[in-house]
C-alpha cells in the first residue's frame, strides 16, 4: 500500500485520499450498442454519488445516452457542453475513463483542455493530475487504452453491481447454504447432494409432525453433525426449515452501516428476492407447507404473510364428506366460537327451479365420532392392516435415510482422518483443525453404532410375519388414533370412498337458535359408501 502511493507519486498521480472538497463535472454516460439502458445509468449514478459522498465531492451532472455505434464528440452534446464549461471545475468524476472516451481523438481533445484549465480527472481507482506532470499524461493515455479492463474490475466490486448480479439469481455474499454450493463459473448456486439429503430428511420429519428440539434430538442420537461439527441444535433446524434458499429462491439484503448514537449498525436498505434462481431441494409447495405449518404450530418463523382467513387444515373427513340429497361435496368451517362445523348445502338443485337444497349443517364431531365408531366395528381389520402396511414402509423408508446420512458422515470422517491424522500426530496442525479432528475421531464409533443399529433394524422389518389376531387389531386401532389428522384422512381414504350425509329439519326448528337444544339433538343419518 504505501509502495503504491510513492509510486503513484512518482508518476504524479496523487491518491484520492488527499483530494477532499473539489467542486467538479460529473459525467456519466452510457451506450445502448453496448446493451446498456437507464438501469445502467442509474447504478452509475448511485456509485459515482456514493463515491463523491465519501470523499466530500460536490459536482454538477452531465448524463448521455449514446446510441449506434458513435462515438464523436458531434454525437455527444453533453460531453462538449461539459468542455466548454470546463473552467468552472476543479476536476471531472466520471466511473472510469472509458465513459470520457474511448476514442484517440477525443480523450487527446480531452487532455489538452484539462491542462489547459488544470482540471483533474478522478476515477473511484484513480486520479490523474494532467497539468501536473508528464508522467501523468503518460499514465492518461495507457490508461485509456485499458480503461475497459477498469470499468470491469471496479464494477464487479461494487454494492450496485451485486445487486444486479443478485436480481439474475447468482449468489453474491456470503456462504453457500447448508445442501448448496456455488459454482464460480455461472456463480449460481448448486445442489450439493451429500449434504442435500440431510435438508430433504429434515423437512419430512418436520411434515410428520416433529419439533424442531426432537428433530435435533434425532440427528443428534444418530451421531450426525452441523457443518461445523457441532450438535444440532433446534434453532439450526428452525432456519433450515425456514430458509427459501431450499424452494431455489435467492434473498439478497442490501445492508448500510449508519451511525446509531456511538455505534454502527448495519440497516437493511432494500431485499431483493429472486425466485427459482437456482434448483431447488424441496418443492415450493412441501417448502410452502411447512412454512404455514409452522405459523399453525406458532413456531417464531420470519414470515410475515397473511394467512387466509377461511383455512382449516387437514381434517378427519376431509374430501369424504357429500350431500345425500343434491350429491354435492360438503364444506367444513369454523363458527365464531372456533368449533368445526359442517356447513348447510344450500347448492342450487339441479332440477331447474330455483329452490336450494335444504340439507343443514352440524358439528364436525358429533359425525366423525359416529363415522369413527362404524369403521372400528365393521372395518378395523382392514385399517388394521393398511396401517402395518403403511407403517412398514414409512418405517423402512426412514430407516434408509438416516443410514443414508449416517454412511456420508462415515465417509466424511474417514476421508478427513486419512488426511489429517497423520499431520495432526506429527504437531504440525494448528489448533483449530486439530479441535476439527478430534471432533470426528471421537463421533466415528457413535456413527457406527447407529448404523448397525440400523441395519439391525431394517434386517427385522423384513422378517416380520403379517399380523391377524384380533388383539393386535384393537391395538392398531389406538395406533390410528393417536396418528396426526392428515395421516388418519390418507387411510380413512383408502377404506371409504364417500360418506352421503342428510339432516332435513322442519322450518319451525331450523329457525331457532343454532344454541337451541332441540335444534343441536336434531337427528341426521349418513351412508358410508366403502373403497
Ligand atoms: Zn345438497
Amino acid at each position: 500500500m504505501e509502495q503504491d502511493k510513492l509510486e503513484n507519486r512518482a508518476l504524479g498521480v496523487s491518491s484520492i485520499e488527499e483530494n477532499t472538497g473539489i467542486f467538479g463535472a460529473l459525467y456519466l454516460r452510457i451506450s445502448r450498442s453496448k446493451g446498456e439502458n437507464e438501469d445502467t445509468l442509474q447504478n452509475h449514478r448511485e456509485l459515482m454519488a456514493e463515491f463523491c459522498r465519501e470523499h466530500d465531492y460536490t459536482f454538477e451532472v452531465y448524463e448521455e445516452i449514446v446510441s449506434g455505434g458513435k462515438h464523436q464528440l458531434e454525437a455527444r452534446p453533453q460531453l462538449q457542453k461539459l468542455l466548454r464549461n470546463l473552467g468552472r471545475y476543479q476536476a471531472i468524476f466520471a466511473v472510469s475513463l472509458d465513459r470520457l472516451s474511448r476514442n484517440g481523438l477525443i480523450s487527446q481533445i480531452i487532455k489538452k483542455e484539462c491542462i489547459e484549465h488544470d482540471v483533474k480527472i478522478i476515477t473511484p481507482t484513480q486520479t490523474f493530475d494532467l497539468a501536473g506532470s508528464e508522467a501523468s499524461r503518460h499514465l492518461y493515455d495507457i490508461s485509456s487504452l485499458y480503461a475497459s479492463m477498469e470499468y470491469e474490475m471496479i464494477g464487479r466490486r461494487t454494492k450496485v453491481n451485486k445487486m444486479q448480479r443478485a436480481r439474475r439469481g447468482e449468489h453474491v455474499s456470503g456462504r453457500a447454504a447448508y445442501g448448496y454450493w456455488r459454482n464460480p463459473d455461472t456463480r449460481k448456486l448448486e445442489v450439493y447432494e451429500p449434504e442435500a439429503g440431510m435438508v430433504r430428511y429434515i423437512f419430512r420429519l418436520y411434515l410428520q409432525g416433529l419439533s424442531c428440539r426432537k428433530i435435533a434430538d434425532r440427528l443428534n442420537r444418530d451421531g450426525l453433525k452441523t457443518q461445523q461439527l457441532h450438535d444440532f441444535q433446534p434453532t439450526n433446524i428452525q432456519q433450515i426449515l425456514s430458509n427459501p434458499v431450499y424452494k431455489g429462491t435467492l434473498v439478497f439484503r442490501n445492508r448500510k452501516r449508519i451511525k446509531k448514537g456511538q455505534v454502527y449498525r448495519y440497516k437493511i436498505v432494500e431485499t431483493i428476492v429472486t425466485e427459482d434462481a437456482h434448483p431447488a431441494i424441496i418443492p415450493t409447495e412441501e417448502w410452502e407447507r411447512v412454512n404455514w405449518d409452522k405459523m399453525d404450530r406458532g413456531g417464531a418463523t420470519t414470515l410475515t404473510r397473511e394467512r387466509p382467513a377461511d383455512k382449516i387444515g387437514d381434517t378427519l373427513l376431509k374430501d369424504l364428506l357429500f350431500c345425500g340429497i343434491c350429491g354435492r361435496k360438503l364444506k367444513v368451517q369454523k363458527n365464531q366460537q372456533g368449533t368445526l362445523i359442517v356447513k348447510a348445502c344450500a347448492n342450487r338443485l339441479p332440477d331447474h327451479s330455483k329452490a336450494r337444497c335444504a340439507n343443514q349443517g352440524i358439528r364436525l364431531q358429533i359425525l366423525e365420532h359416529e363415522v369413527l365408531t362404524e369403521i372400528h366395528r365393521y372395518q378395523g381389520q382392514r385399517v388394521a392392516e393398511l396401517l402395518q402396511q403403511q407403517g412398514r414402509t414409512s418405517t423402512l423408508t426412514d430407516l434408509h435415510e438416516r443410514l443414508m446420512l449416517i454412511e456420508q458422515q462415515l465417509r466424511e470422517n474417514e476421508k478427513e482422518q486419512t488426511e489429517l491424522i497423520g499431520p495432526a500426530l506429527a504437531r504440525k496442525l494448528p489448533y483449530k483443525q486439530l479441535k476439527k479432528v478430534h471432533t470426528r475421531v471421537k463421533q466415528h464409533p457413535v456413527l457406527q453404532k447407529a448404523r448397525d443399529k440400523i441395519r439391525k433394524q431394517i434386517r427385522d422389518i423384513a422378517t416380520l410375519p403379517p399380523l391377524d389376531s384380533k388383539t393386535h387389531r384393537m391395538g392398531s386401532f389406538e395406533t390410528f388414533q393417536s396418528l396426526p389428522v392428515g395421516q388418519r384422512n390418507e387411510i380413512l381414504k383408502q377404506v371409504i370412498q364417500r360418506i352421503h350425509y342428510v339432516r332435513i329439519m322442519p322450518e319451525e326448528i331450523r329457525k331457532q337458535s343454532t344454541r337451541s337444544p332441540e335444534r343441536q339433538t336434531y337427528p341426521f343419518r349418513y351412508t358410508i359408501e366403502y373403497a
